[in-house]
């Protein structure tokens, strides 16, 4: 069997015909402009688009690797830290980097408190640290990356950290007790002054990820709806990300780690002096750094100020309530637990709320699929203002439409059935086999799920947690993988 790889291009091609190319490339987007997308990207309008987009052009080729060749980015990134800071409860001493996403930001958090505990708790061998069971993957990647271990907690029922818990499972190697505002699953906002209440009696740190809520939830507590404290106006809180790329809607590639002063931050920095290129440091992850994404989110915070963002939190908080309303008079669905802005996740107590995601798909509803327990994912933003009736309208028929008996369904049914029996009939080196290979069934060509009431259902027939690894590892490799077998 032969692979073929796309060749390397010999000739330039025009530039027309590139960008007629990059069109029909993007014909199977998700379509977000319409408000009908609850996840990826957020959208304060076209004005506040093409601001950033100007910004970002107009600083395209700069690099803020280097922050003496271009004082501009630096002044940029200082006065965005000072703005996040101010906004987050921060005072003079606050300190922290731009970094180009709430992963990253998430990282750094990390790194800096396992380089804290080298220098404050030499006792630790394996740090740790402990988290509720919501709180993003990008601790994990963290944790993965950086040999610190990620001790999860289960959540109580509510979806907020467990305090009880999460003090039960601090020990002596433990050096950073994480909470979220809010977590993204069911945009729970945990109670982080309890939590930063316990790493202060520890003596050890406190991370806050407040990537979705970080800007919105200040804007949520000044139109006078209750917030959970959060910021570093709590005692003990020592790190909090934020990400502009999201509600502060800002051009992809912008976040923020915030210390609350420098000495915190200094665990963070990188900086080399045996380089024969010379002298190297570098504050995050990336060397290279887009000038691009500094100067747009400059440029959007400023434009809109604090007059610009409590507007548009009200829009979105009043369309997030209309759809939390909505969502609860439908028969069998509820919002989980006591979300306290506009993240919300949708369950259903009768039926099968992934049959109802794949209803809403087919009515161009793009929801994420959640697990533990299962429920759809609503980010709400300023892109659904005008989409929340048609939302409800098309839930309340989905609702329906799931509970009909439908070839595609008992489909799905049987499927998952096999599933269940084959695992219970085949050695364990046969299954890994056949699941390495469920990727086709799951998605055909595209690699993309089709049918996602069909693969949760197969998920959850799926023995063990490690086959189910593997197999969306073979996804992602698959993702991108450039030989195209002829066979
Ligand atoms: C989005 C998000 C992250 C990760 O941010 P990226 O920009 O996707 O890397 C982390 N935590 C929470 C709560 C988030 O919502």
């Amino acid at each position: 069997m032969t692979e073929k790889l796309i060749q390397f291009p010999q000739h330039g091609l025009s530039r027309s015909a590139i960008l007629a190319q990059m069109d029909a490339a993007r014909t199977h987007d998700v379509q977000w402009r319409q408000g009908q997308v609850f996840s990826l990207v957020f959208d304060a309008g076209d004005e506040v688009n093409e601001l950033a987009k100007t910004a970002y052009t107009t600083f395209f080729s700069e690099n803020g690797l280097n922050p003496t060749a271009f004082p501009s980015l630096r002044r940029f990134e200082t006065e965005v830290i000072a703005m996040v800071g101010s906004l987050l409860g921060g005072d003079g001493h606050t300190a922290g980097n731009m970094t180009t996403g709430g992963t990253e930001s998430i990282l750094m958090a990390v790194l800096a408190a396992r380089e804290w505990g080298r220098v404050h708790k030499p006792k630790v061998r394996q740090p740790e640290m402990v988290l509720p069971s919501s709180a993003h993957p990008a601790f994990d990647k963290a944790a993965h990356y950086f040999g610190v271990k990620a001790v999860r907690v289960p959540v109580d029922s509510n979806f907020r950290a467990d305090v009880a818990a999460m003090r039960a499972a601090i020990n002596l190697d433990t050096v950073l007790v994480v909470g979220s505002a809010p977590s993204y699953p069911q945009g729970a906002v945990d109670p982080i002054p309890e939590l930063a209440g316990l790493a202060q009696q520890r003596g050890i740190l406190c991370h806050v990820d407040a990537c979705v809520g970080g800007m919105m939830l200040p804007f949520v507590r000044r139109l006078g709806a209750p917030v959970t404290p959060f910021d570093f106006g709590v005692p003990g809180v020592t790190s909090i990300s934020v990400d502009l790329h999201k509600y502060g809607y800002a051009a992809k590639g912008a976040s923020v780690i915030l210390y609350r002063n420098a000495a915190l931050r200094r665990h963070q920095l990188f900086a080399t002096t045996d380089w024969p290129g010379g002298i190297y440091v570098s504050p995050t992850m990336t060397g290279t750094r887009p000038g691009g994404a500094i100067a747009a989110a400059w440029a959007v915070l400023n434009f809109l100020g604090e007059e610009g963002y409590l507007r548009i939190a009200r829009t979105v908080m009043q369309t997030a309530t209309r759809l939390h309303d909505g969502i609860n008079a439908l028969d069998g669905l509820r919002v989980l637990g006591q979300p306290e802005m506009s993240v919300m996740a949708i369950a259903s107590d009768k039926d099968n709320v992934y049959e109802i995601g794949d209803e809403m798909s087919t009515r161009g509803w793009h929801l994420d699929r959640q697990q533990f327990p299962p429920s759809l994912h609503l980010t709400v933003n300023y892109a659904h203002r005008d989409a929340a009736d048609r939302f409800l309208l098309d839930l309340a028929q989905s609702v329906l439409a799931a509970r009909q008996p439908s070839l595609r369904r008992s489909g799905n049914e049987l499927a998952i059935k096999a599933t269940r029996t084959a695992t219970r009939l085949l050695p364990d080196r046969l299954l890994s086999r056949m699941t390495g290979r469920a990727s086709t069934l799951f998605g055909g060509d595209e690699g993309l799920p089709q049918r996602s009431a069909a693969m949760y259902g197969m998920m959850g027939a799926l023995p063990n947690r490690g086959d189910l690894r593997e197999l969306v590892l073979d996804l992602l490799e698959s993702f991108t993988t450039v030989g195209k077998s002829d066979a």
